[in-house]
């Protein structure tokens, strides 16, 4: 038995360090690495046991070739080599046909790795193939905080520690955030308090000393009425704005006084006696820092709630105290010389850009030329993208040649005309930086492939040179390529212990020294010239005046991440089915009962769940937590199949909490 070091390569803020125990080429136990400086030791229940998921009885060993329709899951054994040799001369053709373009790669964050993750840019920019928007996570957030604080900063992660108030604003910490609700206990257990600011009493509510809930996407309205009581009642911070911002005088002219509490009540269906309150005591607190959830930035209005929401602490100069401000995400992108990975050069001119949370749009009306190749790594989007009817019914096209990529046979998988499998993040090496911490890890394989699974790098190596590419780049191992990274300087990496890096341990890495605010004026930009609306304003979601009765919040869940973790049983199994949770008032109104199979619906289309009456969600409400493969789910479709393509106001981002729907009993 040998010990390892890893690193989780889920999309999760943490990046956690791992050491895994290995015994004749078989991960035995997964454990926390103490040594690692932000998860210090433990895991959350997803990764404990992912050694489960890694030798999953599930695991794709050998590539597949469909021999039932599409969607069916019947598939025969193929070679490597025929495999590869096969989508080659299929692109080959599709090529002459009607050119590169007519292809589109399909990926995200099924790992995190910068090698791996971006594994396919060189090869399909090289191709000419049409370019994938990756834009289904938080695009709307990183547009809002950019508006106000442009590329200043975020506090590490241990700053949260000395805040007095933490507000968590939109995000489920305890599904999605867990090291860093290490730090919020650590402030509460000092004295702190700790706000929850939801539209629904998430199992972070516990976490809270106060729990303030709100219509979904009115969050923004909120903002500005606690902006408006801050100036009524002289709560402001004159010195910091007068030194450290740009437009708080038009702010308060133009746009504070249209948010009494008495219309943010309106909006927010908060009382209004609560929003004085909560003004009253944001005021107050010393050091108040806001952590801004991905949550709130899915709704059409997404970017300019996070930039509202970001303008607060100016307003009473928090942004100058230790440990005060907001926390939006560590954005340690310059440790690394992304471009060497991305490889943009390779693009042979300009190419159309397809957005990712328009898949179905894409498979089934774009033209110029039509989508004929997906090929799909570490993603599923028959399950993840929204609006899953349309999705479904792009992958079913019988002339859409299709691969996948995979651990498992997803239910993108099923409706592939080829499936590879894919290594796990233990059998192959990557090299990792976090979101939620300055940590970055290099991790050289655990383990040896499962069955015949190969990485992402390996596999566009094979197809590079089944291709014809030359360049040497498609020739070189993913080691290689981290050793090249690592040769590169970084004012990032300055002063780091190379040579714990070297050895697979997690070192921190800090912001280069710059100004406090790293925007073109220098300042907290309450008034940013270059946006569309240069003052901050309430922006209705895309869902507010639909005819469903109830919002849809398509919550994660605390056992899984998207779709990934449904191969676990035990995990599956704590999240008890796949369910949808209402107010009891609004259910006894429905004569429905809790447990009754249910059809929530909309004219997207129509997804069976069994019901949870819960107090935990608020009158015309509905949440369905986390995603669930289809063979899971007591009908044909999962909770996206509910969502729209439609797209948040900046960064072209999903808008999953944005949606209405109506709900009946079955049967
Ligand atoms: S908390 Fe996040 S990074 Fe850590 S083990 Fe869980 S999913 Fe992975």
């Amino acid at each position: 038995m040998h010990v390892r070091r890893s690193v989780c390569p889920y999309d999760c803020p943490d990046a956690c360090g791992l050491l895994v125990e290995v015994e004749d080429g078989l991960a035995v136990s997964v454990k926390g690495d103490p040594e690692h400086p932000h998860s210090r030791g433990s895991l959350c229940p997803k990764m404990n046991r992912y050694q489960d998921t890694v030798h999953s009885p599930r695991r794709l060993t050998v590539p597949l070739l469909r021999t039932g329709p599409k969607g069916s899951g019947r598939f025969e054994p193929a070679t490597w080599p025929e495999a590869i040799d096969r989508i080659a001369s299929r692109w080959r053709s599709l090529i002459a046909d009607h050119g590169a373009q007519a292809i589109l790669p399909y990926s995200y964050a099924g790992t995190m790795g910068l090698v791996q993750r971006n594994a396919g840019h060189p090869f399909f920019h090289r191709l000419g193939a049409s370019r994938l928007d990756r834009t289904i996570c938080t695009p709307a957030k990183g547009a809002g905080l950019e508006a106000v604080l442009g590329q200043t900063p975020c506090p590490h992660p241990t700053e949260l520690r000395n805040c007095d108030l933490v507000v968590l604003w939109g995000i489920n910490a305890v599904a999605t955030n867990v090291h860093g609700l290490l730090e919020v206990r650590e402030a509460r257990r000092r004295g702190g308090k700790v706000w929850l600011v939801e539209t629904y009493r998430t199992p972070t509510a516990a976490e809270a000393d106060s729990t303030f809930l709100v219509r979904p996407g009115s969050d923004g309205a909120l903002a500005l009425g606690l902006m408006h009581v801050l100036e009524r009642d002289g709560l402001l911070d004159r010195a910091f704005l007068d030194a450290h911002t740009q437009g708080f005088p038009e702010l308060s002219r133009e746009i504070l006084p249209d948010y009494p509490p008495e219309r943010v009540e309106a909006l927010t269906g908060l009382p209004a006696a609560e929003v004085e309150a909560m003004a009253r005591a944001y005021g107050a607190a010393k050091a108040p820092c806001i952590v801004i959830g991905g949550g709130l930035s899915r709704y059409g209005n997404g970017a300019m709630t996070v930039r509202t929401i970001a303008c607060l602490p100016a307003l009473v100069g928090a942004y100058d105290r230790p440990g005060g401000g907001c926390f939006g995400h560590t954005s340690t992108g310059g440790a690394f010389a992304l471009g060497e990975v991305t490889r943009e050069d390779l693009l042979p001119g300009p190419v159309r850009t397809v957005n990712m949370n328009r898949l179905g749009h894409a498979l089934g009306e774009l033209s110029g030329p039509r989508v004929m190749s997906l090929y799909v790594y570490h993603s599923n989007p028959a399950v993840v993208a929204p609006d899953q009817n349309a999705v479904l019914a792009g992958l079913a096209r019988e002339d859409l040649f299709t691969v996948v990529h995979e651990r498992f046979l997803t239910d993108t998988a099923r409706y592939a005309d080829i499936v590879l499998p894919a290594t796990s993040s233990l059998e192959h090496s990557d090299l990792y930086k976090a979101y939620g911490s300055y940590c970055i890890q290099r991790a050289r394989p655990a383990l040896p492939p499962v069955g015949e699974s190969r990485s992402n790098w390996e596999v566009f190596g094979l197809l590079a040179q089944a291709m014809g590419f030359q360049e040497p780049f498609f020739r070189q191992s993913a080691d290689d390529l981290i050793d090249h990274l690592l040769g590169l300087p970084s004012p990032w990496r300055q002063g780091i212990d190379e040579a714990a890096l070297a050895e697979g341990r997690a070192v921190e890495v800090a912001p280069p020294p710059g100004p406090r605010f790293r925007t073109p004026s220098g300042k907290v930009e309450l008034l940013n010239p270059r946006e569309p609306h240069p003052l901050p304003r309430f922006l209705p979601p895309h869902a507010e005046g639909e005819a469903p009765p109830f919002s849809l919040m398509t919550a994660p869940s605390l056992f899984g991440l998207n779709s990934s973790f449904c191969e676990r049983d035990e995990l599956r199994a704590r999240r008890k089915g796949m369910r949808i949770r209402m107010a009891p008032g609004d259910a006894e109104a429905r004569g429905l009962r809790d447990g009754d199979a249910v059809a929530a619906f909309n004219a997207l289309g129509e997804v069976a769940f069994a019901l949870e009456v819960s107090p935990a969600v608020p009158s015309g409400v509905l949440v369905a937590e986390g995603v669930w493969w289809l063979e899971f789910a007591p009908g044909t479709r999962s909770v996206n199949a509910l969502t729209s393509q439609r797209l948040t106001d900046r960064g072209g981002g999903s808008t999953f909490y944005d949606n209405k729907v109506d709900i009946r009993k079955l049967g």
